[in-house]
């Protein structure tokens, strides 16, 4: 058989631990045997950043906005601990930190549902995608640990030195806690032009959220620029598609989101979308059954997997031990970055090759041959069959093939 051939490379982002054993795997098994593979290939491993002194990852997020995609195995974020075990010169920054800085874009991340592992919300029939903006607010916040009775000010000097605005927070009197957070323009504007390009990609309705009610400046700027570009950049893509923009308050959402059946994108301030992620991923299953797609303002997309290395099963891997980590995810970032690519450069047939893998995948598990984090969530007719890693790739392929 002619293996189907690519005119543009994938950025390829190799990781870390059982990740990049499972990255091998799914390449050697279900993508090298029917694709003329063409990659640009980085390694993100914990070994060749500290190599690098961390240019490898800067080096991909910058051929990444030269191709426009790639895909990325689970890396290591370090902690103390790592930079014992890897005698780390530094303790680098987590790679997806410094990917997203340079792209500048924010996280999608949808449920891969399989009949026979059902959401605990019973009225979700489709999935729900979480799209987080990942920028500022507590997370780039600064905090005081206020000591005893005074008065906290809330202070702008303009770029010129004069004060532009003083505020009283609070006068304190006994002791509390005092945090500053910010956004920026530019930021929230590139995270609502992510989330309406991704609703026209994916054609399903945009929904967003904030508490512009209490927070009259700061929430309300979100709502107000996502309404701003809406209208005039988006409006007449989303009639022309029959999809639709609906913006209400997050506590008013929250009651929708476990109302509805979903199909939808929830576009969350970055707190919230932390926490509801999780909240998410949890009741539709499970965090290896997540896709994870980072897109970028000006279209530039990075496929990932929502979950970490997955060290536990890699310890176990060393020993010499059988492990059954689930390669949905890792194996879903990488069609999600074939399709992407077959549509940019008119590949029909790479993009029909994504489809035809997933569908084979979810049907494999359909089937109830499944790896062994799966098993206690299944509801299935036929009993579960709990397989390895490699075992479950194979059972995938053979389904391919027939
Ligand atoms: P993890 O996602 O690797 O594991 C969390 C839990 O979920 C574990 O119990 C694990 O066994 C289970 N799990 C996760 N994925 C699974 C899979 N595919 N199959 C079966 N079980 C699975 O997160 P962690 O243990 O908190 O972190 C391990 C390492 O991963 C850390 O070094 C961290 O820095 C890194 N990490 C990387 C990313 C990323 O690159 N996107 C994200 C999170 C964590």
């Amino acid at each position: 058989m002619e293996k189907i051939r690519m005119t543009t490379p994938l950025v390829e982002m190799d990781g870390d631990e059982m990740t990049r054993v499972l990255w091998k795997q799914i390449k050697d098994e279900l993508l090298l045997p029917y694709i003329d593979l063409k990659t640009e290939y980085y390694d993100l491993g914990l070994p060749e950043r500290e190599k690098t002194g961390d240019q490898v990852t800067v080096d991909s997020a910058e051929a990444t906005k030269k191709y426009g995609v790639a895909v990325k195995c689970a890396t290591i974020t370090p902690n103390a601990q790592r930079v014992e075990e890897y005698k780390l010169s530094q303790m680098w920054k987590s790679p997806n930190g410094t990917i997203r800085a340079i792209l500048d874009g924010t996280v999608f991340r949808a449920p891969i549902m399989v009949k026979g592992i059902s959401p605990v919300v019973k009225t979700w029939k489709k999935p729900i995608t979480i799209a987080r903006h990942a920028y500022g607010d507590v997370y780039k916040g600064t905090e005081y640990r206020v000591p005893g009775p005074g008065k906290a000010e809330l202070v702008f000097t303009a770029a010129d030195g004069t004060e532009q605005f003083r505020q009283t927070v609070y006068d304190f009197e006994c002791g509390g806690v005092l945090q500053g957070q910010y956004n920026k323009d530019s930021s929230i504007r590139s995270f609502a032009r992510s989330c309406f390009q991704y609703a026209i990609d994916t054609k399903q309705d945009l929904w967003f959220a904030t508490k512009d009610t209490i927070s009259k400046q700061y929430d309300h700027t979100f709502k107000d620029i996502f309404q701003e570009i809406f209208d005039a950049e988006y409006k007449a893509q989303f009639d022309a598609l029959g999809i639709e923009y609906f913006y209400t308050l997050i506590d008013d959402a929250v009651a929708r989101v476990i109302r509805s059946q979903g199909g939808f994108i929830w576009a969350c301030k970055n707190y919230d979308g932390d926490v509801m992620s999780d909240m998410v991923s949890t009741a539709f299953g499970s965090l290896a059954m997540m896709t994870s797609v980072l897109v970028s303002p000006d279209g530039k997309y990075e496929y990932e997997a929502a979950h970490g290395t997955v060290t536990r099963h890699y310890y176990k891997y060393l020993k010499g031990e059988e492990t059954s980590t689930n390669p949905v995810a890792t194996l879903f970032a990488w069609t999600g970055a074939l399709r992407k690519r077959g549509e940019l450069d008119g590949i029909a047939e790479l993009s029909a090759f994504a489809d035809k893998l997933e569908a084979a995948t979810i049907a494999t598990i359909e089937s109830g041959v499944m790896t062994k984090d799966l098993v206690g969530l299944w509801e299935g007719e036929t009993p579960a069959k709990g397989v390895n890693s490699l075992e479950f790739l194979r059972a995938i392929r053979a389904r391919l093939e027939a």
